[in-house]
């Protein structure tokens, strides 16, 4: 067909033009949207979260042992806090660089639920010999790319975990494999926003039903044991609202809920990808206390922790050598509650 006129040919580009700019607009507001697995910053103390404007903070710590904030915005935009930075300490600004080549993983693949059968969670009831010592494998944040990796060192040991679930999109059988394969799905947040959980309580039994209720649907088990993100002893809430922590640790009990801290902590959270050999120093060094219980804190996040993959093993043995008998929790374990 002969072309009537060239006036105008610029129609089918620009029309391609503006489905391109609003497929990227989209695309910007769903990775907004996506809560990420990360840091926020209250004065000079580092937890995870993301900050009211969409910053996430992650902790670092420089040579001379001071902690600096890396912070990104989108995981392209990266900068640092200059009231807290000290640009002339190297190894802050290597970890700031490589912040902005770490993406929120978020599994593109669709997956299809099946309806999840109805499951009776039946706990048989632990009682510790007075001599016996008892280890929680804890990972929060899940569930991620490592989770598979995980649950494979997991079953080589022939261990079980508990995972303190976040909302994830697209990972329905990640959350179903750790059910499966026998370890214990727990709840920590579905947005793991603390300016969303903290700031009053009514904010955070939506979110804390909103992940109950996905666990629930996605993998038939209706959990009750959760932990606070940040722990129940964090001091960020305290931006939101200073007696929150207060209010919900009693209340989350009154409605059935347990609570779990941690008592040995693996500080795979205080940075991105921390040296695994670190990671199991640090439990080794928890496990010198001696306590007859104890929870051990790593996190599922992705390609930020992948170290924690490959320190898990060499954990497992550390934790088996000193005698003690890993189990993943149930509503009866022994809960590692932060006193504060
Ligand atoms: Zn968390």
């Amino acid at each position: 067909m002969k072309r009537q006129s060239g006036k105008y040919t610029y129609i089918p580009i620009l029309a391609t033009f503006v489905i391109l700019l609003v497929a990227f607009a989209i695309t910007l507001s769903t990775m907004a949207n996506q809560p990420v697995n990360s840091y926020t910053v209250d004065n000079d103390t580092a937890y995870e979260g993301v900050s009211d404007n969409g910053y996430e903070f992650v902790e670092t710590e420089g040579k001379n042992g001071v902690k600096y904030y890396v912070i990104t915005k989108n995981s392209t935009q990266t900068t640092t806090a200059a009231s807290m930075m000290d640009n002339n300490d190297e190894e802050a600004v290597t970890t700031t660089t490589a912040a902005a080549s770490i993406k929120t993983t978020i599994n593109s693949t669709t997956e299809t639920t099946a309806a999840p059968v109805s499951k009776t969670t039946t706990t048989t009831k632990t009682i510790r010999n007075s001599d016996e010592k008892l280890a929680y494998l804890t990972f929060d944040d899940g569930p991620s790319i490592n989770t598979e990796k995980l649950l494979d060192i997991l079953d080589k040991y022939d261990v079980k975990a508990t995972f303190f679930v976040i909302y994830h999109k697209n990972m329905d059988s990640k959350y179903k494999a750790i059910v499966d394969r026998g370890h214990t799905i727990a709840l920590h947040s579905y947005t793991h926003s603390y300016s969303k959980i903290y700031r009053t309580e009514k904010g955070y039994y939506q979110d804390l039903d909103k992940i109950h209720d996905y666990v629930e649907k996605v993998t038939g088990v209706d959990s009750k044991i959760i932990r606070f993100p940040g722990g129940s002893s964090n001091t960020v809430s305290r931006k939101y609202n200073k007696t929150i922590m207060k209010t919900l640790k009693k209340s989350v009990t009154e409605k059935g809920y347990v609570y779990h801290d941690w008592n040995v902590d693996s500080t795979d959270a205080s940075g991105i990808n921390r040296d695994p050999d670190l990671l199991v120093e640090k439990v080794k060094a928890g496990l010198k206390k001696n306590k007859p219980v104890i929870d051990i804190l790593m996190h599922d996040t992705g390609k930020s922790k992948t170290t924690t993959v490959e320190a898990l093993p060499r954990i497992i043995e550390a934790v088996q050598a000193q005698g003690y008998t890993i189990e993943p929790l149930t509503m009866d374990s022994e809960p590692i509650q932060h006193n504060w």
